[in-house]
């Protein structure tokens, strides 16, 4: 077993990092301000090959999931609004096209969409259907040439800065709870959506959108993956999606955590450092060790994907995990740097904020634990 990082990841993670330090860092004052990440920033990591898909002579073949894993940590420690924005990106959008796109649909989108040319983005939640995937009620009518969609999804990343969105629809309602749901790729200049900002305090600078649909027409050709198959294909898109968004997680984790040391070092409390009391120095030990066993499990997951092999239950463990850590290590952080941690513009304020957020994306952490007990149960062969 190896756990090191390959030598030709190291090189390009020092690429990466330099170029973050370079393209996000300085800009993120104004990003925070205007609540939003550039398209710009979509097409400089694009160009580099860093948004998801790498070329590999002709074709493009997806990343590795550990180098992925370790882009997006490092996001999560500058910025876990702007990673979850790339995320969004690349584990939503574009996964749905890489896993479900007929050949049309990849050769019309994934080239664009690695560049950061063309943003793509999914709507499953609506106002009475989160968690329950299944539960939501966007209709979908087929009609001549194609299908006319209905309905609202409530909260979008990405949603406003989009050119497409994978939405999910009621195509079946006759049909049971399993075969109901379609999933569509959705022009959202099309005539018939309208588009809402909504003011959130988590993420930033990411949006979080309100995409409603009125009469939308889609074509035929636009219909992603089987009729009927919308549930399972969206639940499998999460599941991938989850090693990126606990990699995300993991960073938001480490961000507060380093910024927290950093300051216990620096602060003089009642006549000595903060970090001299014991107190803190076993709370730094603890958090230290959590973060490594997070580290494990997300590495394992990726591991266990790059083999082809089942990596459902690390997936939903490493999520679980990261989120738990990162909520205890954000809120710590933030409590060392004392009243300075509530102002908006602190560094550290955005931690327990994002590790909130975390919590929600891809499943929350009741969610994970229904599917970590399920697999349990499934190897103890009930
Ligand atoms: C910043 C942000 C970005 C988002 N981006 C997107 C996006 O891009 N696309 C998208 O489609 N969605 C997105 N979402 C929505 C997110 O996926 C949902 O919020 C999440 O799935 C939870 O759904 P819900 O909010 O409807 O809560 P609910 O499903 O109503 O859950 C409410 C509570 O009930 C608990 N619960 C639910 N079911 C069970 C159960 N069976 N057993 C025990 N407890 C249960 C939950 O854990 C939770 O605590 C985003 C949300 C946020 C906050």
């Amino acid at each position: 077993m190896d756990f090191g990082i390959p030598a030709e990841f190291e090189e390009e993670l020092g690429r990466y990092k330099e170029f973050i330090s370079r393209q996000l860092t300085p800009n993120l004052g104004a990003w925070y301000a205007r609540k939003e990440v550039p398209r710009d920033f979509f097409i400089e990591l694009g160009a580099q090959g860093w948004l998801g898909l790498e070329a590999d002579g002709q074709r493009l073949r997806e990343h590795n999931p550990l180098k992925e894993a370790l882009f997006m940590e490092h996001l999560g420690i500058i910025s876990p609004g702007t990673g979850v924005a790339v995320l969004a990106q690349v584990s939503l959008g574009m996964m749905g096209i890489i896993l479900f796109g007929s050949d049309n649909q990849k050769e019309l989108h994934l080239p664009s969409a690695a560049l950061g040319q063309k943003l793509v983005c999914l709507g499953n939640t609506e106002a009475r259907a989160g968690s329950d995937v299944a539960g939501i009620s966007t209709s979908a009518t087929s009609v001549e040439g194609g299908w006319i969609l209905n309905g609202a999804k409530s909260f979008v990343t990405n949603g406003y800065i989009s050119d497409l969105a994978l939405i999910t629809a009621v195509s079946d309602p006759e049909a049971d709870r399993n075969s109901r749901i379609s999933m569509f790729l959705v022009d959202l200049e099309s005539k018939g959506i309208s588009r809402t900002k909504l003011h959130k305090e988590v993420w930033i600078p990411s949006d979080l959108t309100r995409i409603r649909l009125e009469d939308v027409f889609v074509p035929e050709a636009n219909l992603v993956g089987k009729q009927g198959r919308g549930l399972q294909q969206v639940l499998e898109i999460f599941t991938n999606s989850r090693i990126t968004i606990a990699a995300l997680t993991l960073g938001t984790a480490e961000g507060a955590f380093k910024a927290g040391i950093e300051h216990a070092r620096k602060r003089d409390v009642f006549g000595q450092k903060l970090v001299n009391f014991q107190a803190k120095s076993f709370e730094i030990a603890d958090f230290y060790s959590k973060l490594e066993a997070v580290r494990m499990v997300l590495w394992k997951t990726c591991w266990e994907k790059q083999q082809g092999a089942d990596f459902r239950l690390s997936a939903s463990i490493a999520k679980y995990l990261s989120v738990e850590s990162a909520r205890a290590i954000g809120q710590w952080a933030a409590d060392l740097f004392g009243a300075a941690s509530v102002v908006y513009e602190h560094p550290v304020h955005k931690y327990p904020m994002d590790a909130w957020a975390s919590s929600l994306g891809e499943g929350t952490q009741d969610i994970q634990k229904l599917i970590i007990f399920r697999e349990v149960m499934k190897q103890a062969g009930g």
